[in-house]
């Protein structure tokens, strides 16, 4: 008999394990509480406008090439993803206008020329972050620190003997400053520390890796938007006879003799050989499993949780040439920023704003002479905030400075608008405080404290998606499903 296996949660984590536990013989059950697979990488439409609803910028596409390859398809008959010529277009207060480009020589000059800081400078910034990759990857993203055997790995050895070189001991910021001297050049790399939802001025340096992954290993779209991705990866999990259960909420897993294997729903009780976790770690055990007593629940309590996100969808009703497919118009003090996010708990004062423009790239995504304008600000995890006034104001500051930097009138151009916020992050997806990567990095010890893919408190229960190892953002979810069901067909043959 096949061994059966319960994940709850169809996001991207979620698809992704199942697609590989399907694939190698497991009969396999997804439980999702909304209508439509995927969490975090829906899609949205109205007025004939449509928006990727949560990620909008695709990295390391190796990742996703593997799981078609492990279920014996190509991904390339399902989907041709694109290399971004500019990744993103930035917008400085002092007026200055930054293309970063995807041709790493190009972008360099275009830093010697727009900023006081060298080109030579960006190409040894940009070896000393493939060199954190090289040492970290297999330790950290590809395989599962909790895991003993992982530490055998020849790689993962070299990583524990060049510990200084993954620089793991100052901040990303004081780091980039020892590259750079221009704020412009700072505030750029400092950016992303948001990618896996922390502060670039507590988060440390070996987060320098993800502009590794951006310039160096390239930055993508799907012809169709990242919802394209959701679509695929579901397609294929119907393919290998993953049956999905759509509205259909988990409400508990219960934990017998200490193990995992059986999910309760509000109709229904299923049996299973293991359950896999695709909703956020704490909401799992505070909720599902109504456990604030185990060391892992506890421990997982008091960690910070990552960026939230506030995100306006907007139908416009005009052009705009000035602006590429992902655009950043970024606020005059960044630490500033992120002192109103993660101390003050706010939406900042003077926040960096985000506009992605698919449209320009797949303009089936609006109709003619018009665009679909994704904007999105960092916020800050649910503290008790009064949303409704918080985000009336970050409004009006978001308009007021699109207005002020492109010159553009662009609430005259707004003919539709529906909005994502913290609360919608985690009513619509579970994330515990309407994070979006899970646990924040803003501490060096972070990549372990970060949930390991299996319970160590309950037998049969593991994890996967952005709140466990090795993080957020969609390939990291996707190697997430990746590691589990490796685990899975070691422990449950
Ligand atoms: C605004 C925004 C912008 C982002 N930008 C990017 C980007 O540009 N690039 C990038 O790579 N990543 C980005 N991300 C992050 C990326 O979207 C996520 O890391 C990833 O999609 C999360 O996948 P996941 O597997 O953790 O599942 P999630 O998307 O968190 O989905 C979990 C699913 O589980 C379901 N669920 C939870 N609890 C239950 C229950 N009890 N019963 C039934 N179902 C349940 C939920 O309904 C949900 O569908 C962004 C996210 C957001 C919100």
């Amino acid at each position: 008999m096949k061994k059966r296996i319960g994940i709850v949660g169809s996001g991207l984590g979620g698809i992704s394990a199942a697609i590989r536990l399907a694939s190698s013989g497991y009969e396999v059950e997804i439980f999702e509480s909304n209508s439509y697979p995927g969490g975090k990488a829906a899609s949205i439409e109205f007025d004939g406008f449509r928006f990727d609803a949560g990620p909008s910028l695709f990295t390391m596409p190796f990742v996703l090439k593997d799981l078609f390859t492990e279920a014996g398809e190509n991904l390339s008959d399902y989907l041709r993803l694109y290399r971004m010529d500019i990744i993103c277009k930035y917008f400085y207060s002092d007026s200055t206008i930054l293309n970063a480009y995807s041709d790493t020589n190009k972008f360099a000059d275009e830093i010697e020329l727009k900023t006081s800081d060298k080109k030579e400078s960006v190409l040894n910034y940009l070896d000393y972050c493939k060199n954190i990759y090289d040492l970290t990857a297999e330790l950290f993203l590809f395989n599962s620190p909790s895991q003993i055997n992982t530490y055998f790995k020849a790689r993962a050895v070299k990583t524990l003997f060049k510990i200084n070189q993954i620089d793991p001991f100052r901040t990303m910021d004081k780091s980039n400053r020892k590259f750079f001297s221009d704020e412009k050049t700072i505030q750029l790399f400092n950016r992303y520390a948001t990618y896996n939802g922390s502060d670039p001025y507590q988060a440390p340096a070996t987060l320098n890796i993800i502009q590794h992954v951006e310039y160096n290993l390239g930055a993508f779209l799907p012809e169709k938007g990242i919802h394209q991705i959701t679509q695929e990866l579901y397609k294929l999990a119907l393919k290998k006879n993953v049956n999905f259960h759509f509205n259909t909420e988990v409400k508990s897993l219960v934990s017998e003799y200490g193990s995992v294997q059986t999910i309760n729903t509000s109709d229904n009780t299923y049996n299973f050989d293991a359950v896999i976790s695709n909703s956020d770690v704490n909401t799992t055990f505070q909720k599902l499993l109504n456990d604030n007593k185990t060391f892992e629940s506890k421990r997982y309590q008091k960690l910070e949780p990552s960026l939230s996100g506030l995100v306006f969808y907007w139908a416009i009703n005009a052009y705009h040439p000035q602006l590429e497919v992902h655009n950043v118009i970024f606020s005059t003090d960044y630490k500033k920023e992120f002192e109103d996010i993660f101390k003050e708990r706010i939406i900042p004062k003077d926040p960096t704003i985000y506009i992605y423009i698919s449209s320009k790239f797949n303009q089936d995504d609006a109709p003619a002479g018009k665009e679909n304008w994704f904007v999105m600000v960092n916020a800050p995890y649910i503290n008790e905030q009064n949303w409704s006034d918080e985000i009336k104001s970050a409004r009006k500051r978001i308009v007021d400075k699109i207005t002020s930097v492109l010159g553009i009138n662009i609430e005259n151009n707004i003919t539709g608008e529906r909005i994502l916020t913290p609360l919608d992050i985690q009513n619509k997806t579970g994330s515990y405080r309407g994070s979006i990567y899970g646990i924040s990095s803003n501490n060096r010890n972070a990549a372990f404290l970060r949930q390991p893919n299996k319970s160590r408190s309950y037998k049969n229960l593991y994890f996967c998606g952005g709140s466990a190892h090795p993080g957020g953002g969609i390939p990291l979810v996707i190697l997430s499903g990746k590691i589990v069901s490796d685990l899975i067909k070691k422990d449950i043959k």
